[in-house]
């Protein structure tokens, strides 16, 4: 079992399998580009299949496909499909901007994953194009459809509000709950990625993100019990619920369960630190999964017990590696 000198047991990996992306979010890339990570860096499907196979036995059940852009990387089913076929794996999750999940939707189901994060910043075709520096809003709503035919439950719809971009559809997106048995996330805009466009007056804490939500109705606390960092609520009577994921307002250190890999095969023990533990050397120079376990109870032990942000860090302080190279 992993578990660190908190308390806090570990059964979550956060995988990137990709640092390549289809699209540039103003929030999420670095303005002036990010050098990629070039190919032979990048983990293969049956590295990542080794890895989840050892953080298994040592208590992992749960494993979320990330990015940049996951859906970009070729044939990405063998892997949901290999990792679905590791005993003790409980739930596969991915995180996608949505863009290919009209093709994919199906296979991905087929393959064996049980959830779906979908990004979406915006309903309104023309601030979605500027957002995420030309995305068509119309293929990752079909997209989304195609989620739910393909039968991907349940379908979560994630939305960073950020001040004098999108912060006036807060309650547009929370009224899709009415419609749809989604679960519509307010992210709380973090001082990672696009460093330059992280500002305090940009970040928008969820209290006031509520308090606008709550002009539509009352929310009541929405029994659902999520062992994530989300914490959910709901209008009375609406299909979907509402959550919340506040890193900087109400951070969830406490409670973190996970640990991140990078896609080219560092362990990283918290988003917000730079602290990284290099898989690859023992992965590829032939070592053992006994050498393996140890280091991903090394990187346990180094978990920092929290991240110390608050909404006034500045970006010279903020995280160094994007956003898109880490998996967020
Ligand atoms: N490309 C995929 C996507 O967009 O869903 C997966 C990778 S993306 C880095 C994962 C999540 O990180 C997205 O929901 C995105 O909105 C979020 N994200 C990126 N930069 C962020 C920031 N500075 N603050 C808060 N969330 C951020
Ligand atoms: Fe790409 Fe996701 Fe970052 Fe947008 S948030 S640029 S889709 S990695």
């Amino acid at each position: 079992m992993l578990q660190d000198s908190s308390g806090r047991r570990i059964d979550y990996l956060r995988i990137s399998v990709t640092d390549r992306c289809n699209l540039r979010c103003i929030y999420c890339m670095p303005s002036q580009g990010v050098r990629l990570i070039e190919y032979k860096e990048i983990l293969r499907y049956e590295e990542i299949i080794r890895i989840v196979r050892i953080a298994s036995s040592l208590g992992v059940k749960k494993v979320r496909l990330t990015g940049g852009e996951p859906l970009r990387r070729r044939d990405i089913t063998f892997l949901i499909k290999g990792i679905a076929s590791i005993d003790g794996i409980e739930e596969i999750g991915l995180t996608t901007n949505g863009v290919l999940l009209r093709k994919y939707a199906s296979s991905l189901k087929e393959a064996g994953l049980t959830r779906i994060n979908i990004s979406l910043d915006s309903l309104d075709p023309s601030r979605y194009r500027e957002i995420t520096g030309g995305g068509d809003i119309e293929t990752v709503l079909c997209g989304i459809e195609e989620a739910e035919r393909a039968g991907l439950r349940p379908i979560s719809i994630n939305m960073v509000p950020v001040r004098g971009i999108n912060d006036n559809e807060i309650e547009a997106f929370a009224r899709l709950t009415f419609e749809k048995p989604y679960r519509i996330r307010f992210i709380e805009f973090m001082p990672i990625g696009a460093r330059e466009f992280w500002s305090p007056e940009r970040y928008i804490p969820e209290e006031e993100v509520r308090k606008r939500i709550e002009t539509i109705g009352r929310l009541e606390p929405s029994g659902l019990n999520s062992n994530g960092p989300a914490r959910y609520w709901r209008f009375p009577g609406a299909w979907g619920v509402i959550g919340f994921i506040s890193a900087i307002s109400n951070h969830f250190c406490n409670e973190c369960n996970r640990l991140r890999i990078t896609s080219d095969g560092k362990i990283r023990p918290c988003l917000f630190s730079e602290t990284e533990i290099d898989l690859k050397p023992v992965l590829r120079g032939g070592g053992n999964d006994e050498e393996l376990m140890r280091l991903l109870s090394l990187a346990v032990e180094c978990k920092p017990s929290g991240h110390g942000l608050t909404p006034d860090t500045r970006a010279n302080n903020s995280v160094l590696r994007p956003m898109s190279k880490i998996g967020g």
